[in-house]
């Protein structure tokens, strides 16, 4: 699907909701505040947290365009989980139990990819987005480079945020460690947004980003949130205490 008309020059990306209701009302109410209004989700808006049904509901409320993640998916079963980890595995029996069918439907309805001029949007990587394959190396950046033609592709599925910018000329990669980017116009860039319901970066915050189109810049940003009350939640679910301790280690 492409976005072009339908968006405004400053965007906030996300990705991984994973369920977290809590985490996601903070990242909208930050969005709120900057004042950006068009939203993209890059996937996994269910799985782990106790709110899957509540978070789809949000996302369909607040009309965000959405790319397919492999645990949204799988909780219609059309991911073999037989490879997911035993706490990933049961958490998504509960969350496919959980779902009501409204939302399962709206769950199966989201592309694989959704496409701007200048980028393009899927959950695990651009090559292969149906795979759900991890872009870890700086070799896996630059095959993934290969398979998209705008200048950016924006992921998430890590659940840890990077920045890394190609430069064409000289076919060289980087990884840029700063919050705030600004983008050389000549130059191609891979943008993993983190995670707002259950970082993996050390940084217990929910963490999300903003595109600014007119300034020419990409900010990575974190809020915080009830943890607490995310964790609460989970247990009274009974899903995995796991799921509930990670939350507060940002691991
Ligand atoms: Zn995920």
């Amino acid at each position: 699907m492409h976005l072009e008309q339908q968006l405004s020059n400053r965007i906030g990306v996300f990705s991984d909701i994973h369920g977290n209701l809590h985490a996601l009302d903070a990242v909208l109410s930050a969005y709120d505040a900057l004042g950006v209004k068009d939203l993209i989700c890059c996937g996994d808006i269910v799985g782990y947290g106790a709110f899957p049904n509540e978070c789809v509901e949000r996302v369909r409320e607040r009309n965000i365009f959405c790319v397919a993640g492999n645990h949204d998916f799988a909780a219609l079963g059309l991911v073999d989980i037989t490879y997911f980890n035993l706490i990933a595995k049961r958490a998504l029996l509960w969350t496919r139990e959980a779902l009501l069918p409204k939302n399962l439907e709206f769950l199966k309805n989201q592309p694989l990819a959704l496409d701007s001029d200048d980028a393009l949007f899927v959950h695990a990587s651009p090559r292969m987005p149906e795979q759900w394959n991890y872009i870890i190396t700086m070799g896996d950046a630059r095959i993934n480079f290969r398979h998209f033609s705008q200048r950016m592709c924006f992921l998430g599925h890590s659940h840890t945020p990077f920045i890394v910018q190609l430069v064409p000329e000289e076919e060289t990669l980087s990884c840029i460690d700063r919050q705030l980017v600004q983008l050389d116009p000549q130059n191609r860039y891979l943008f993993n947004v983190g995670s707002v319901g259950q970082p993996r970066d050390g940084n217990p915050d929910a963490c999300f980003s903003v595109l600014d189109r007119d300034k020419g810049t990409l900010e990575v940003l974190h809020t915080r949130y009830d943890i607490e009350a995310a964790q609460v939640a989970i247990r009274h679910a009974g899903l995995p205490t796991e799921l509930a301790e990670r939350l507060a280690m940002g691991m």
